[in-house]
């Protein structure tokens, strides 16, 4: 019998797989797909501070596509655009279908079984142990197991079974890579806040180098790919994109909402997107889903360890991943909120105001690509914006609850 298996080949399940072996304890990983990273449905945009923070301080070079990123332009409707940025590189943005085979290499020399074409069908407690039922495909029908890690991404179908839930908020998104693209800087990426082209989230523009970039759009409606082909051809895009050429198109989501009510239960951990562990703001999930995985590794192996699998152990896990980000996802979510209600016209106004240098300095010096907590106290202490998040907040109040 496997001690621990983690089900699901993506960063959560791969990096808490890792965190596990590294306590020399018996670690398989089932992926349902044929390879692991086959599909790349991710902008690959990762914080080098967020990627020290999971253990990945070097990525080798062929999985980065651009080291240079210092800054994000941030656009409204009407053309007006705030630059935030900082004075070195702080983001990469990485090829996730290899940053997934990278992952994968480390599990297999740190001693890892990984099995592909294994999908978990259905997961049920057998006296003490927890019993996995796979699909057709896979090498065994049943596997038992002490402790069973659950990262099946966005649309878990285990959780329910083990009595968890699932997060309940989707964000629809798709994305193209473009090549020939005009006017584009690899040194920022592009943001865009415009309720017509990506309603309940926001448009992007993600270089890889000067010419070719990852576009996409995040929305609450479907179909995402027919709003992202909007905003191509929109009045602010269009002739940028004149000469452009679709290299690929992908389309995924994003669960947005709020975390899971629990992540633990009796011989089970859940993380990553399954666990609704995923920025509010921006819908990324591979830095706090790997904070939260690498946790879940590590207590995984101390249950097997002090051979206790009982959730009153378990709950430890939940425990130290809020205390790590909870309450940031909580900012983060009122954040996404508010935006979600201003509208277009507001949107415009707020970055004009964001504008003045007194402001883009706080956003130089608080400025974080996984934690906006600091910029938003700072903000809030700002006596000359209180007149506008009046005007402002009684939408904000009215739309919330509708989220
Ligand atoms: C368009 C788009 C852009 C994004 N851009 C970014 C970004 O720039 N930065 C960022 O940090 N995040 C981004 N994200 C979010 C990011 O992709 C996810 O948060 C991240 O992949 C979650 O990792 P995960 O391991 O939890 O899930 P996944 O990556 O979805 O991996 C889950 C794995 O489990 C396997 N699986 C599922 N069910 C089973 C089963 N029953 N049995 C066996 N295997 C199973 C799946 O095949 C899959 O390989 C983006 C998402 C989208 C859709």
């Amino acid at each position: 019998m496997k001690k621990i298996v983690v089900i699901g080949g993506g960063p959560a399940g791969l990096l808490s797989a890792i965190e596990a072996s590294k306590y020399d304890v018996d670690v398989l990983v089932l992926e349902s797909k044929k390879e692991i990273g086959i599909t790349e449905h991710c902008a690959g945009l990762l914080s080098i501070e967020g990627l020290e923070k999971i253990g990945l301080n070097k990525l080798p070079s062929e999985i980065i596509q651009n080291k240079e990123i210092i800054g994000a332009k941030i656009f409204s409707a009407n053309g007006t655009e705030l630059v935030v940025e900082k004075n070195s590189n702080h983001a990469l943005v990485v090829d996730r279908s290899k940053f997934n085979r990278y992952l994968a290499s480390i599990a297999h020399d740190n001693g890892i079984e990984i099995r592909t074409n294994s999908r978990v069908k259905n997961i049920h407690r057998k006296s003490e142990n927890i019993e996995l039922v796979l699909g057709k495909q896979a090498k065994e029908s049943r596997i038992t197991t002490k402790v069973s890690i659950l990262a099946e991404g966005r649309f878990p179908k285990l959780n329910s079974q083990v009595g968890l839930s699932n997060p309940d908020e989707i964000i629809f998104a798709s994305q193209f890579i473009i090549d020939g693209i005009e006017n584009l800087d690899k040194r920022y990426v592009e943001l865009y806040q415009i309720s017509k082209y990506a309603p309940g989230f926001f448009g992007w523009i993600i270089p890889i180098d000067n010419s070719v970039a990852k576009v996409g759009i995040g929305t609450r409606y479907r179909p995402a790919k027919k709003y992202l082909r909007n905003f191509i051809n929109s009045e602010l895009l269009k002739e940028r994109f004149y000469s452009a050429k679709i290299l690929r198109e992908m389309s995924g989501a994003i669960p947005l909402g709020s975390y899971i009510n629990r992540s633990y239960t009796d011989n089970i951990l859940v993380v990553g997107d399954a666990a609704g562990q995923t920025k509010p703001t921006t819908g990324g999930g591979v830095i706090l889903g790997g904070i939260a995985a690498r946790i879940a590794g590590e207590i995984a192996a101390k249950a097997i360890i002090e051979e206790n699998y009982k959730k009153s152990f378990l709950k430890q896990y939940e425990k130290r991943w809020k205390k790590e980000f909870a309450r940031n996802l909580f900012i983060m979510k009122l954040v996404r909120q508010y935006l979600d209600s201003l509208d277009d016209k507001d949107i415009d106004n707020l970055l004009k105001i964001f504008n003045k240098p007194k402001y883009k300095q706080i956003f130089t010096s608080k400025g974080d690509v996984d934690n906006q907590q600091a910029i938003v106290w700072k903000l809030l202490t700002k006596l000359e914006l209180w007149p506008f998040f009046m005007k402002t907040g009684l939408k904000f109040i009215f739309k919330k609850n509708k989220w």
